[in-house]
């Protein structure tokens, strides 16, 4: 965890670490690694088959996805929504270099990817493989996640609170039960970083199951921070993401956690965050 300090913080009387996941690993670094760890472990069990599974053109699950096939031995294919971009952008060309084989799926049946006749036609064409939906958020990557929890530590903040970027909602489902099983005693704020409105709280409701419900003030989710939609950005958020970068060494994106840290200043500036609280915002990775 590194400490943030800055005028705007000490004056608001917050204090603000920031949990590297990004640093974890250069090519599995982030939540994605939390996500896929489980997911791996039972894909090598399975014998490792081919592993399918669906992402947008600058999507980090399948990139990490990418890296631990070719790191742990077994094939992978991509499906990209949309066209697949020529030459391919960073993150493909990455996925590709591991050995990831990628296909270009429409965009309508894009949508279709959960629906079983969709899936019953492309395994008819591709035969068998192991399947994780988009963004790898499955039952045991939100298990997954629950280890994040562990590497949180609070100080002698009034009011815990962690802060972490929303795509799915599977990494804040596993975070608030590893918070509960650990007794963190902190309030959980998601950033989503869709224009859905609902839609994250509902999510994080189906995947961290009845707990949701039961710990319904350990958790909220924000939608004012989504400038416009996923990957939506304008030149205040990346003028906000240069000087944090700048003032504090750490790198951001702008489709999480540019998104993440430009929200907690906007929540803090209106005092929606009280002084003296303790936040520990997750850097959830996605910088390369
Ligand atoms: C995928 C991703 C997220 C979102 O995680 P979810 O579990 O889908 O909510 C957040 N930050 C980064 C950098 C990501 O790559």
């Amino acid at each position: 965890m590194q400490a943030v300090d800055c005028e705007f913080l000490r004056a608001a009387g917050v204090q603000l670490k920031v949990l590297r996941l990004d640093l974890v690993h250069p090519d599995l670094g982030g939540n994605k690694w939390f996500k896929l760890a489980p997911n791996i472990e039972a894909i090598i069990a399975a014998g490792k088959p081919r592993v399918l599974s669906f992402g947008g053109a600058w999507s980090n699950h399948l990139r990490a996805l990418a890296a631990a096939g070719r790191h742990y031995g077994f094939s992978t294919l991509g499906f990209v929504r949309g066209e697949l971009p020529r030459p391919l952008n960073p993150v493909l060309q990455f996925a590709a270099d591991c050995g990831m084989e990628l296909r270009p799926l429409s965009r309508s049946d894009y949508r279709r990817k959960q629906d079983p006749d969709f899936l019953a036609a492309l395994y008819r064409e591709l035969g068998e493989h192991q399947l994780l939906p988009e963004g790898g958020s499955n039952a045991l990557a939100v298990q997954g996640c629950r280890e994040i929890a562990d590497f949180i530590e609070f100080g002698s903040g009034q009011q815990r609170i962690i802060a972490l970027a929303a795509g799915t909602g599977a990494t804040l489902a596993g975070l608030l039960q590893g918070a509960v099983d650990l007794s963190l005693n902190a309030h959980i704020l998601g950033f989503s970083v869709l224009k859905a409105p609902g839609y994250m709280a509902r999510q994080v409701q189906s995947l961290a199951g009845p707990l949701a419900a039961r710990e319904a003030e350990r958790w909220q989710i924000l939608e004012d921070y989504h400038f416009g939609g996923y990957a939506r950005r304008k030149p205040e958020l990346d003028r906000f993401i240069s000087d944090f970068s700048r003032e504090s060494g750490i790198g951001l994106e702008p489709v999480y956690t540019g998104k993440l840290f430009y929200g907690l200043w906007q929540e803090i500036r209106q005092g929606s965050i009280a002084p003296g609280s303790e936040i520990v915002a997750i850097h959830t990775g996605g910088c390369h």
